[in-house]
């Protein structure tokens, strides 16, 4: 008989924290606690394969689960020394969802379950605390009225149905809080909610506790397939086969009066890595009001003149805690009449710069080893792009405090600086974006009173997330982080009015569409647009505006990456076209460009290669790229001399060319009179080199293949740069790429150009210098008979631009009208233009790598399509054993802690 129930209580549990596939990380972790002997409420954990069963069962449980459920209830009421439904002495449980990941507020969660108005006496005479017993049912109530009934709002602009109801009467009462509510008020507050919940469902409220009880496993394991949870698994490639558990759980209650309390807390610093405890609690509260940001929580420092002994309980379990998971953790407890209970501990989500400073202090400390600071769990190496990210400039944002322009400070949760647009409600913030990306307009900054998990795709969409309520662990700011965006919360100055579109702060209105700026380091909220200045690692880095020393980020960030670089086999190379931009990532760590696009260059150069491009005769053409011979040169030295000896990949020429030549009549007659020829002339070549897909046309080797001339000339103006620096004594090392081969006589023509070019400038300059002549492969075509390419190819490196584009049939130039609904649905699990697409073109790949080597056992081959810089094509880069991945500069470290994680298998 298989084991879908796992029972946790009185010191001893079933499960272990290794078991999070099967217990979901809430389950594994309560099982680990109740072992290391934490003050755990008993109860009992679903298994995902109950969730996994109930779907491939048309949402049926499997036979035996009903009577390990009943078995593991009779535990739990034997350890709680309490029973299920009893009206004497009841058991109040709670059923919370828990993946093996977690998805922070994307699934549900019931509290209070096991309450009818008969166990409800019994709860009020075992506690003494009428007022207790009737907000704990009122919160009952509401949620399973929520979660299982689904009462909630219908329209955006709608407030929650049992939020209104609260509202109503706590205005008709004249109170604020809900704790100032009486308890005659909450006995008719759970009258309306009953009302309104049989007008909704035709129903009566549930009594039977079982009922309930199976009600909201239901419910949980619904909740695996909402949209909010959907969403999040596609966005970080969780699949949607592995199911939730559902965790029943005692009650214990932070609502029991002025010596209860619940929190949640951090224990180090999740927004900037200090090892300080953070967190945040409410007394005479229940725990869901602490995340949903309702009243703002006290400061967990403060809970040390509150309830001395309960404090220091606490810290000790941070301690106990952090030494046995050795990973900073995210907890949640409550203390019921003075009484610790630990709810749950996982691994805290953090930023990036929480990330880096976790994993190098923890090293110094002797909690972990450096290999395991690397591990992409706890640096996932995307993440890394926040230390890279700009800050605001200090001048402009002083500018604008002077001008009054201020609005208001909250709490820092998210850091870094975004300046955008005011959208109020998620769907906005995702629309405008849509419309605009890519423009100056693009940038959202998502304001709300507060977010909730249905916010998703908007936060997704916005460059910042203000919130006016909730603390640094509310819904807005744990996502944020998460995210990595930039996020400030609980800025309660903000009087934000969601029907007429406006934020008001003191005499101040914003309307939605209006620019603000958010400071996610401080806190501050300012309105318009806020410039911003470089990071402080780029400040080090690149711009040298800033010591080492007086950045702890940078030391932080330099020490991580010097760990990676010692376990890496990848090498890390960049794709390039300008010396300052091959500087950059040198000093990023880029250890050779793996691609200089050579066509870039040309564009400097306009006119020039227009004459060559209208040449009709050979030596018009000649004449014309005699022009471009000494620009080209004077690049290549540049680019030669930044990296400094360091392997430089240079491609031959690959443009459609009408990308050239104006293709309106005002450009046309303007380039005729410049050049000299009829407009005609233009307006005819312009017809013939019309391509209607240009990405599979004229270009790549093509070009020199019917224009010998101009791989002569590249050839020349790189031999010739490379000899004039090497003749300055210092070290150069040319590749030549060429580009969309898919014949081997494409590239034995070429490569014989090239190499005749070669022996003649070394003749003329009387020096040799080493280089060699490869290929990119970009063609299914070129991967499949790598064999034979490798005869003539001295390295390889895949352009996966291409070989995606022409793998899967989709043009890169307009895939994006229909990928976004490929993704929705499941089709492929990324963009196959951002992550390579693993079976077919990566397939593709392993099979040109393999066939390349059986022709040349120590062929380099790289890659240099933009995947280049993506964690996962990183890692899956290693696995097929390339020499070297090539990717954008500012991606370079995040390549580089791929390639560790990779060489670490983690
Ligand atoms: C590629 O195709 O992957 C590539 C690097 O070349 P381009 O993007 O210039 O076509
Ligand atoms: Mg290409």
């Amino acid at each position: 008989m298989s084991k879908y129930v796992y029972f946790f209580g009185g010191g001893k549990a079933e499960g272990r924290a290794d078991m999070k596939n099967l217990l979901g990380g809430k389950g594994a972790n309560l099982a680990e606690m109740t072992n290391i002997g934490l003050p755990v409420p008993a109860g009992f954990t679903l298994t995902t394969e109950v969730c996994t069963y109930y779907y491939a069962h048309d949402r049926s449980y499997p036979p035996e689960l009903k009577q390990q459920v009943n078995e593991a209830l009779k535990k739990t009421e034997e350890v709680m020394g309490a029973k299920f439904g009893d009206p004497k002495n009841p058991l109040l449980v709670s059923c919370r969802s828990g993946a093996r990941v977690s998805m922070p507020g994307m699934m549900d969660t019931v509290l209070n379950i096991g309450l009818n108005e008969a166990t409800l006496r019994g709860l009020i005479e075992k506690t003494g605390n009428e007022r207790f017993g009737w907000d704990s049912y009122r919160r009952f109530v509401q949620m399973y009225g929520d979660v299982v009934l689904g009462l909630k709002p219908q329209e955006k602009t709608e407030v929650d149905p049992f939020e209104k109801i609260m509202e109503e009467l706590k205005h008709a009462k004249k109170v604020k809080l809900d704790t100032e509510l009486t308890t005659d008020d909450l006995k008719e507050l759970v009258k309306r909610f009953k009302k309104a919940a049989k007008e909704r469902t035709g129903k009566d409220f549930p009594d039977d506790v079982h009922e309930q009880m199976w009600q909201a496993i239901g419910a949980v394991f619904g909740s695996w397939m909402n949209d909010r949870a959907v969403v999040y698994r596609r966005q970080y490639s969780f699949p949607h086969e592995w199911g939730t558990a559902a965790n029943i759980c005692s009650m214990v209650f932070g609502n029991m009066g002025d010596d209860c309390c619940t929190g949640v807390a951090f224990t180090r610093d999740p927004a900037t890595g200090d090892r300080v405890f953070y967190g945040e609690y409410l007394i005479n509260a229940q725990g869901e009001d602490v995340v949903a940001g309702i009243r703002t929580p006290k400061k967990i420092a403060e809970l040390q003149k509150d309830m001395p002994p309960v404090y220091k309980q606490l810290d000790e379990v941070r301690n106990i805690l952090e030494q046995h998971y050795r990973d900073v953790q995210d907890i949640e407890f409550t203390v019921q009449k003075g009484k610790l209970w630990m709810l749950q501990t996982r691994n805290g989500k953090r930023t990036g710069f929480a990330a880096v400073r976790f994993a190098v202090d923890m090293v110094h400390e002797g909690l972990i080893t450096k290999e395991e600071a690397l591990s992409a769990s706890r640096i996932p190496p995307d993440d890394l792009n926040q230390l890279l990210q700009p800050i605001f400039d200090p001048e402009a944002k002083r500018k604008a405090v002077k001008e009054g322009k201020l609005l208001a400070k909250g709490i820092n949760a998210g850091p870094g600086a975004a300046t955008g647009r005011i959208k109020f409600h998620a769907d906005d913030a995702e629309e405008w974006v849509h419309k605009h990306k890519g423009t100056p307009d693009g940038h959202v900054i998502l304001v709300r009173r507060e977010t909730s998990p249905e916010d998703i795709r908007g936060m997704q969409a916005a460059d910042g997330i203000l919130t006016a309520f909730g603390g640094a662990s509310s819904h807005a700011a744990l996502v944020s982080r998460q995210m990595g965006k930039v996020c400030i919360v609980g800025c309660g100055a903000l009087n934000i009015d969601y029907t007429k579109g406006t934020v008001i702060v003191g005499e101040k209105v914003l309307k939605d569409g209006d620019w603000i700026s958010i400071d996610g380091f401080t806190g501050d909220v300012i309105a318009g647009q806020v410039a911003s200045k470089p990071s402080e690692v780029v400040q080090v880095l690149i711009d040298k505006t800033m010591k080492p020393e007086q950045s702890k980020v940078y030391q932080q960030f330099a020490v991580l990456m010097s760990w990676a670089d010692s376990v890496r086999k990848l090498k890390v190379r960049t794709n390039a076209d300008k010396p300052d931009q091959a500087a950059q990532a040198m000093a990023f760590g880029a250890e050779g460009i793996g691609l200089c696009r050579t066509e870039h260059m040309f564009f400097d150069h306009i006119k020039e290669m227009r004459e060559m491009i209208l040449a009709e005769k050979p030596e018009d053409r000649k004449r014309a790229l005699a022009k471009l011979l000494p620009f080209q040169r004077q690049d290549f030295y540049g680019i030669f001399k930044a990296m400094k000896g360091h392997p430089v990949t240079i491609r031959t020429l690959d443009p459609p060319l009408h990308e050239f030549l104006p293709h309106e009549d005002e450009g046309q007659e303007e380039m005729a009179k410049e050049i000299g020829v009829s407009k005609q002339k233009i307006a005819d070549r312009v017809k013939s080199l019309h391509e209607f897909n240009p990405m599979l046309g004229f270009r790549g080797c093509r070009l020199g293949i019917v224009y010998p001339e101009i791989t002569e000339m590249q050839a020349r103006a790189i031999f010739e740069a490379a000899c004039d620096l090497a003749k300055e004594g210092s070290k150069v090392e040319p590749e030549v790429m060429i580009p969309l081969v898919g014949f081997l006589p494409e590239l034995k023509a070429q490569a014989k150009l090239i190499h005749d070019t070669a022996q003649k400038v070394f003749a003329e300059k009387k020096i040799v210098i080493p280089y060699l002549v490869g290929t990119m492969i970009e063609l299914p075509r070129a991967a499949v008979t790598a064999d034979q390419i490798a005869q003539e190819a001295q390295f390889f490196s895949f352009g996966t631009n291409d070989l995606t584009q022409t793998t899967l049939g989709m043009s890169r130039d307009d895939y994006g009208s229909f990928i976004r609904v490929y993704l929705e649905k499941d089709v492929v699990p990324r963009d196959p233009f951002q992550s390579i697409d693993v079976d077919g073109v990566g397939g593709l790949m392993k099979l040109g790598v393999e066939r390349g080597r059986a022709t040349r056992p120590e062929l380099k081959v790289g890659i240099c399509g933009e995947h280049g810089g993506d964690p996962d094509t990183v890692k899956f880069c290693h696995k097929i054993g390339l020499s070297y991945v090539s990717c954008s500069p500012f991606r370079v470290p995040i390549a580089r802690l791929a390639g560790a994680q990779a060489a670490l298998g983690k």
